[in-house]
């Protein structure tokens, strides 16, 4: 079949990967002007890199091997810990901390040079028959088979589907940075899980010397943001225990970026006729289970397995894929709306459960989040 996608971020290119390799003829439309090289890092968990190893893509060389989360309080007393090697060791998959540009470049690796449209920004789509037509801002349009829409969770194709009632804001919003800080942490396999009162913080060691750092606060749409958010960031969590304090004075003006929250219920059925969504376009969460990008790529892994040879009508593979991604992705997308900063378990209880318990019952949640193969 002729099959048209949408974006060419984590979904759009991981889709490509998997319909060219079921032998469909597959173009992907982008409305940046280039391959992305910015962003910071991402959490890649054992389902997710189970999902590349599939594709035939390895996470060996980039990034930084993740054995550990520690949830900390605000003065640094340890609230859980979890042993993330122990669930790699269980799913043969290591969870690793890399940058977004490095994720994005081993997608795109091998890719026929030409298979991205880019500066392509999709503003509508018709269904006419058994063909669909997506019409871009330059004039220009392409029609194929199927149409899959990888475009974010600011969706224009989700926009079509469902119309401007799809996505809310969270109460949240995130500044983060990918930052060359030589502290301790910056070196290791621990990610930090700070929070306390004034939100919550992340640090997360990314490879390379480079630490994904990030705070969380409280956010409505629409609201001034700081002049310097570096001053305001310091005002509120400086007086937090180390190594907050030495992050936030390491960090720069030029690092920092904002993004705030957004939601949306996933629906049962979230396509129409020969078109689809993958990824955010489908279910925008909060960044909270570092779970989006993972949950994309099995987005991507069970399409193909949808279109890959099977008979019957393509429309109705389509409506199969999403029945089936329904169950883990409305339960991770429902959990993922809790903001850390609202965790706040107590020191006590963290101490009283053994860390091998809670090691074992990570495990078998992660289980429960990730696609089981048929
Ligand atoms: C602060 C933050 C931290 C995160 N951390 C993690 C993490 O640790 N682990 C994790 O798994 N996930 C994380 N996520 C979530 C993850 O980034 C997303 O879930 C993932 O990128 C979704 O992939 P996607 O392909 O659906 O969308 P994207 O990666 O956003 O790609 C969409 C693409 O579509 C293009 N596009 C948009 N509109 C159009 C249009 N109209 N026409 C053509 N092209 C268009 C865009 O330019 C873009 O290239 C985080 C997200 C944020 C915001």
């Amino acid at each position: 079949m002729e099959i048209l996608v949408i974006g060419a971020g984590v979904g759009g290119l991981a889709v490509a990967r998997v319909l060219l390799a079921a032998g469909h003829e597959v173009r992907v439309h982008e409305q940046a002007p280039g391959p992305r090289t910015g962003g910071k890092a991402v959490l890649i968990w054992s389902n997710g890199n189970a999902v590349l190893d599939d594709l035939g893509i390895t996470l060996e060389g980039v990034g930084n091997r993740i054995d550990r989360i520690d949830a900390l309080t605000s003065s640094g007393r340890l609230r859980t810990g979890q042993d993330i090697a122990h669930a790699a060791a269980r799913y043969g998959f290591e969870t690793k901390a890399i940058a977004r540009r490095d994720l994005l470049g081993r997608l795109a690796g091998g890719l026929p040079g030409d298979l991205v449209r880019y500066g392509m920004t999709c503003t509508g789509l018709t269904q006419h028959g058994d063909r669909v037509t997506a019409t871009f801002d330059d004039g220009t349009a392409d029609t194929g088979d199927l149409l899959i829409g990888a475009d974010g969770h600011h969706s224009a194709v989700r926009r079509h589907l469902w119309g401007e009632s799809g996505i809310r804001a969270a109460t949240f919003g995130t500044w983060q940075g990918l930052s060359p800080i030589g502290i301790e942490i910056t070196g290791t396999h621990r990610h930090l899980m700070i929070t306390g009162k004034e939100g919550a913080c992340g640090l997360m060691p990314a490879g390379g010397g480079l630490l994904q750092w990030w705070f969380d606060m409280r956010w409505t749409p629409g609201e001034p943001r700081p002049a310097s958010p570096l001053d305001e960031l310091r005002r509120r969590f400086g007086h937090w225990a180390s190594p907050v304090p030495e992050v936030l004075a390491a960090a720069t003006d030029d690092d920092i970026e904002f993004f705030g929250h957004h939601w949306n219920k996933v629906r049962k059925v979230w396509g129409e006729g020969r078109v689809t969504l993958v990824g955010d376009a489908a279910h925008t969460m909060p960044p909270t289970l570092g779970q989006g990008a993972n949950q994309t790529l099995e987005d991507a892994w069970v399409l193909g397995r949808e279109l890959d040879g099977k008979d019957g009508d393509p429309a109705a593979r389509l409506r199969a894929y999403e029945r089936a991604r329904y169950p883990q992705i409305s339960l991770v997308s429902r959990m993922a709306r809790r903001n850390p900063a609202n965790w706040r378990i107590p020191p006590l209880i963290g101490r009283l459960i053994p860390e091998t318990s809670q090691s074992g019952m990570l495990a078998r949640f992660s289980n429960r989040l990730a696609v089981q193969s048929p």
